[in-house]
């Protein structure tokens, strides 16, 4: 047992106490929370700084950590997926190396779970022995095309079978993003999480993310049919000739096409408006949650949501790093700060909650993890944080449970 104490403790699902003192058990477990005055000084491990609970960082792409600094910044959407498809010279010893890496430099990074996207079964070895929890998204696309639909679905299916997610992880089937899957497949998706869901009764809820609205030319090749989609399709020779511009934003065609029953994870979200977040909000009755990448946003688009839009409609925002082809590090810590730099109306405590408890439920790990509550075992980390309990450019974290 250990009981440990610093200038504020931040449970994020109560009040913030300061002086206050958590009391562990030797496996992390949060047996009881109290304040420095109740206790013998020195039975306490006394820290400078304010303890959080562990990140939870909602959307990265591990697979993709030996893509790092390949992609130029700041070019847009389109471009970037092009480098990104067109890099191939790359040993399967190095991506292999470069999960490795990029697992233990999270787990360095304060951050205790990951929703993970996978398109292979790469990461599968890594994630079995991780310290870090898994939620494997294993995502999906066919490129608009039923006739494909089955053979992708197929093709994807043995890749979820080969990914841990039936205990300590979980794992589900995923579309990639609406301008890349069709009805067809999203109909195989959904009948596949109905049955993995419906296999054992603790898989339910279960959560199934998306990419959403990350580009203007999303909204605009779903509105009537315009933008760079057109031009990214024809040179990969992808015919979308029979695609039928839908006439609204981009996020409608996911709504009607995904299953309500689960967990949403949308994620990106830059150019999501409200009346957007309540429309999705009404058909998920609530349980759906937007994932902000901010750093990969300013490497990619070089914009950002505007976060008030969020907070006006009260929608559930938690943080992702994307992958290391999108970012300079995999951080929950920095995504904070970044958000608070470049958008700093949005307080240190509603950060905080987005870093933790919001991306726990996302995930489906709330019983475990995201806010410093006895009975879980959140992990405790140390931030550094300024005199009015905000973050300074050099704040870092440290792991102490
Ligand atoms: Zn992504």
């Amino acid at each position: 047992m250990k009981k440990i104490t610093a200038d504020h403790v931040f449970p994020v699902s109560s009040d913030p106490i300061p002086q206050g003192v958590v009391i562990v058990d030797d496996q992390g477990k949060v047996l009881s929370l109290g304040r420095r005055d109740e206790h013998d000084p020195a039975s306490l491990e006394h820290h400078r700084g304010a303890i959080v609970p562990g990140f939870v960082n909602a959307h990265c792409h591990l697979e993709l950590s030996h893509m790092k600094g390949v992609a130029p910044t700041g070019t847009g959407l389109l471009p970037f997926l092009r480098t990104v498809v067109n890099y191939r010279d790359v040993s399967q010893e190095k991506i292999l190396a470069a999960i490795e890496r990029a697992d233990r430099e999270m787990y360095d990074a304060g951050i205790v779970a990951v929703g993970d996207i996978s398109n292979k079964a790469d990461t599968a070895a890594t994630k079995r022995d991780s310290k870090l929890r898994y939620y494997t998204f294993v995502e999906m696309f066919d490129f608009l095309s039923d006739a494909r639909a089955q053979a992708t679905f197929d093709g994807y299916f043995e890749v979820f079978g080969l990914h841990p997610g039936d205990g300590f992880h979980r794992k589900s089937c995923v579309p990639h993003a609406p301008y890349t899957v069709s009805p067809k497949l999203f109909r195989h998706i959904n009948q596949a999480n109905e049955t993995h869901a419906s296999s054992v009764p603790s898989y339910s809820p279960m959560t199934i993310s998306i990419h959403n609205q990350e580009t203007v030319h999303e909204d605009a090749f779903f509105m009537d049919k315009t933008g760079d989609f057109n031009t990214f399709y024809q040179s990969f020779n992808i015919p979308v000739g029979h695609f039928e511009p839908t006439g609204r934003p981009s996020i409608y065609y996911a709504l009607e096409n995904m299953d309500p029953q689960h967990r949403t994870l949308f994620v990106h979200n830059t150019m999501t408006r409200p009346e957007e977040i309540r429309a999705a909000q009404e058909w998920s009755r609530g349980t759906c949650y937007w994932a902000t990448c901010p750093n990969a946003n300013l490497y990619i688009e070089n914009r950002l949501p505007v976060y008030r839009h969020f907070i006006e409609t009260q929608a559930k925002v938690c943080i992702g790093t994307d992958s290391l082809t999108s970012n300079w590090q995999l951080s929950v810590l920095e995504e904070m700060k970044t958000i608070a730099r470049y958008q700093s109306y949005i307080g240190f405590e509603t950060l905080l909650r987005w870093a933790t408890l919001n991306g726990a439920e996302a995930l489906g790990f709330e019983q475990d993890l995201g806010s410093i509550e006895p009975g879980k075992t959140p992990g405790l980390n140390l931030l550094d944080l300024g005199e009015d309990l905000t973050f300074k450019p050099d704040t870092r974290v440290r792991r102490i449970v």
